[in-house]
């Protein structure tokens, strides 16, 4: 009976302090994954900055974005998966990109919660949720409620944080 009570008040007091501490509505309907079971990649910008062309330091490091329809894949068609420009890690597969009409590549979901990870972006005025490369930390774009099902979810990422690994049948 004690450990009943004892789960009773677990459960209680752990969901409400769950649902206080989320205060974005995009965030409340993503399991946040940026502690999830992942080798993360720790590199100082000095060493990205050689990496990276300066389009790729410019989104991924510094948050910026491509300019909507100039990137190499918000019209790419292909079946495969997009890979963080940085890292390699795996974060979209092709079965879930839709056309958006936004001029950057948009996806309902990513290949697993793991591999991305979400913050609040309060940049411009605006709130917004920012989603980046779980392991590289690498920025990618932003997620909004506007998707399409099964998740109603719009992840707007910008091509020069992606690169295309094709799957041949
Ligand atoms: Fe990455």
């Amino acid at each position: 009976m004690k450990n009943v009570i004892s789960l009773s008040v677990f459960l209680l007091f752990g969901l409400s302090g769950c649902a206080q501490s989320a205060s974005n509505p995009v965030e409340n309907k993503i399991a946040s994954s940026a502690d999830g079971p992942i080798n993360k990649i720790v590199k100082t910008e000095n060493e990205w900055k050689k990496l990276l062309t300066p389009e790729q330091y410019y989104v991924l490091r510094q948050q910026g974005t491509e300019a909507a329809f100039t990137g190499e894949y918000y019209d790419h068609k292909g079946k495969g998966v997009y890979i963080c420009a940085a890292c390699g890690n795996e974060l979209f597969s092709s079965d879930t990109k839709f056309r958006s009409g936004t001029g950057w590549p948009s996806f309902y979901q990513p290949v697993s919660e793991i591999n991305v990870g979400i913050e609040s972006d309060k940049s411009f005025g605006m709130v917004r949720t920012e989603v980046h490369c779980a392991r590289c930390d690498g920025h990618l774009g932003h997620i909004f409620e506007d998707g399409p099902q099964p998740t109603g979810l719009r992840y707007c990422i910008n091509s020069v944080s992606l690169k295309f690994k094709e799957l041949k049948d």
